[in-house]
C-alpha cells in the first residue's frame, strides 16, 4: 500500500456525506450545525413524513443554508411499489411451525377454507404472482414464512421464523416479479409538494427495470421540474437489470436495507461492488446507503466493522455515503457526520482500486475532460476548474474520477450548485459566468483565493471554452494562481 503525500487541499473531503432528517435533526439548531459541519444532501424519507412537515422542514434547510452561506440539496424518497399489511387489533404472536393466511381480499368468502389466523396484505395479485415454495419476509425479514397453498383470496403460509407481527409491516417477497406500479398515487402526491417546494432530487424506491425511471422522467417533465433522479436498487430485478438502469437513471442508490433482505446476504458485497463499477463505467453518481454507523443510533463510537464498511465505499470510489436512522432518530448525528468525514478523507488519500476507463464514455467532451484529470493527476498539488450551467462539465471530472485534485464547478444557477452536491470531488461555487471566457477564470480564481479554498502558487487545470476569433473552442489550460 502506498500513501500519497497530501497537498493544500489534503482537507478537502471528496465522499459526500447525505443524512436523512428526522426528529433528531429537524431543528433550526441541528440543521445549522449539520450544513456547517459539511453534510452534503438532506433526504426525506416519505415512508414517515406528512405533506406538512414536509413543506416546513424544506424551507427551513432553504432558510437555514441562506443564512449560513452553505447551500445543501434536498432529496426526496418516494415509497416507490410497498407491500405492507393490513392492521391488526392486537399484535399476533406466530410461532414456529404455525400455520398463517395472507389475504388480499379484507371480507372476501374465505374460499371454503378452515379458519386460520390471517392478515390483510395490500398487494391484489399476491396470489397470482407467488408460488408454492416461495418465502414471506415480514417486518424488515424479522418473520420468514413459506408459502404451503395458494387459493383465490389467499395465500396459506408456515411459520419458520417466529415473530410478533403488528399493524401495517413491510413485505418482502425476494425473487417474486411484482406486479405493482413503480410510481404510486402515493408518490405522485407527494412528489407534487416537493416539486412545488423546489427539490433537488428525486429518490426512486424499487425500481425493477428502465421504464420505471422514464415514467418519474416524464413526470418530472410534466411538472416542468429539473429534479434529477435517483434510482433505488433494492431487489433481484433491479440487479438483473442493472445496466439499463445505470444507463436511464441520473443516479443511483444501493438501499442495502432492502437489498439485503430480497437477495441472499452473502450476495451483498458483490452487488455493491458491481453497481458502483457499473455507475462508474457510464459516469454516473452512486450512493451507498444504510447500517453504515448504524450501532450509532444508540453509541457515541461506531463499531470496527462499521469503519471498515465506510472506508471500502470509499475505497470503491462511491460518491456518497448515506446517513438513516443514525441522523432521524439516533442520539449522535453530529458526531455520524465528523466520524464520516474523518474516516472519508483518511482513505480518501490511499491508493484505491483502478480508476474507471474513460473508454466507456462517449463523445469528444468527455476525451476532453479526460485529459483534463489525466493532466492533474499528472501534477501533484494540482486542483481542476470548471464552469457549468446543468453540472455536466463537473459531473463529467467527476465522472473520472481524478486520484487527489478536487474540482471547482463554478456555476451561476444555485439549483445546479445543489445538485452538483451529490458528486465525489466536486466543490461548487456560485459565480456569474460573463460572456468573455477569460474574465470569467479571473474571477473565479479571485472568489477561490478569497474564500481561502486556492492560494498563491496553486497549480489549476482549466477545462473550459476559450473565446479565439469570436468562436467558442474546448480548452484544457494549466495556470498557477498569482
Ligand atoms: C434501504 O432499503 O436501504 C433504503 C435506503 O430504503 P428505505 O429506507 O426507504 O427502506
Amino acid at each position: 500500500m502506498t500513501t500519497t503525500t497530501p497537498s493544500s487541499f489534503s482537507e478537502f473531503r471528496r465522499t459526500k456525506i447525505i443524512f436523512t432528517l428526522g426528529p433528531a435533526t429537524e431543528s433550526e439548531v441541528m440543521l445549522e450545525k449539520l450544513i456547517l459541519a459539511g453534510a452534503d444532501v438532506a433526504r426525506l424519507n416519505m415512508a414517515h413524513a406528512n405533506h406538512e412537515w414536509c413543506r416546513t422542514v424544506i424551507r427551513r434547510i432553504r432558510a437555514v443554508s441562506a443564512r449560513v452561506g452553505r447551500e445543501i440539496a434536498i432529496m426526496m424518497d418516494i415509497k416507490g411499489p410497498e407491500i405492507r399489511t393490513g392492521d391488526v387489533d392486537h399484535p399476533i404472536v406466530l410461532e414456529a411451525g404455525q400455520i398463517f393466511d395472507f389475504t388480499v381480499r379484507p371480507g372476501a368468502e374465505r374460499d371454503g377454507a378452515e379458519e386460520v389466523r390471517s392478515v390483510n396484505v395490500n398487494y391484489l395479485d399476491l396470489v397470482n404472482d407467488i408460488k408454492i415454495g416461495d418465502t414471506v419476509l415480514v417486518d424488515n425479514g424479522l418473520i420468514r414464512l413459506e408459502v404451503l397453498e395458494k387459493k383465490n383470496a389467499h395465500i396459506r403460509c408456515r411459520v419458520l421464523t417466529s415473530g410478533e407481527l403488528k399493524s401495517r409491516r413491510h413485505i418482502n417477497l425476494p425473487g417474486v416479479k411484482v406486479n405493482l406500479p413503480a410510481f404510486t398515487e402515493k408518490d405522485r402526491a407527494d412528489s407534487l409538494v416537493g416539486i412545488a417546494e423546489g427539490i433537488d432530487f428525486v429518490a426512486l424506491s424499487f425500481v425493477r427495470e428502465a421504464a420505471d425511471i422514464e415514467t418519474l422522467r416524464e413526470f418530472l417533465r410534466s411538472q416542468n421540474s429539473s429534479a434529477r433522479i435517483i434510482a433505488k436498487i433494492e431487489d433481484q430485478s433491479a440487479i438483473a437489470n442493472l445496466d439499463e438502469i445505470v444507463r436511464a437513471t441520473d443516479a443511483l442508490m444501493v438501499a442495502r436495507g432492502d437489498l439485503g433482505i430480497e437477495c441472499p446476504f452473502e450476495e451483498l458485497p458483490s452487488i455493491q461492488r458491481r453497481a458502483v463499477k457499473c455507475c462508474l463505467d457510464h459516469g454516473k453518481a452512486v450512493i451507498i446507503a444504510t447500517h453504515m454507523l448504524e450501532s450509532m443510533i444508540t453509541q457515541p463510537m461506531p463499531t470496527r466493522a462499521e469503519i471498515t464498511d465506510v472506508a471500502n465505499a470509499v475505497h470503491e470510489h462511491a460518491d456518497c455515503v448515506m446517513l438513516s436512522g443514525e441522523t432521524t432518530v439516533g442520539k449522535y448525528p453530529m458526531d455520524c457526520i465528523a466520524i464520516l468525514e474523518k474516516v472519508a478523507r483518511r482513505v480518501e488519500w490511499e491508493d484505491t482500486l483502478p480508476m474507471p476507463d474513460p473508454a466507456h464514455l462517449e463523445g469528444d467532451k468527455f476525451k476532453l475532460l479526460a485529459a483534463a484529470v489525466h493532466l492533474a493527476d499528472q501534477i501533484p498539488g494540482s486542483a481542476l476548474l470548471t464552469f457549468t450551467r446543468r453540472g455536466f462539465m463537473a459531473a463529467g471530472l467527476a465522472a473520472m474520477r481524478p486520484v487527489h485534485a478536487p474540482i471547482f464547478a463554478m456555476t451561476n444557477s444555485v439549483e445546479t450548485l445543489r445538485q452538483m452536491r451529490l458528486l465525489r470531488g466536486v466543490e461548487p461555487v456560485q459565480l456569474t459566468l460573463g460572456s468573455d471566457p477569460n474574465d470569467t477564470i479571473e474571477n473565479a480564481i479571485t472568489v477561490l483565493v478569497r474564500s481561502g479554498r486556492l492560494h498563491l502558487g496553486d497549480k489549476l487545470i482549466v477545462a473550459t471554452d476559450i473565446l479565439t476569433h469570436d468562436r467558442l473552442v474546448d480548452s484544457i489550460q494549466v495556470r498557477t494562481v498569482r
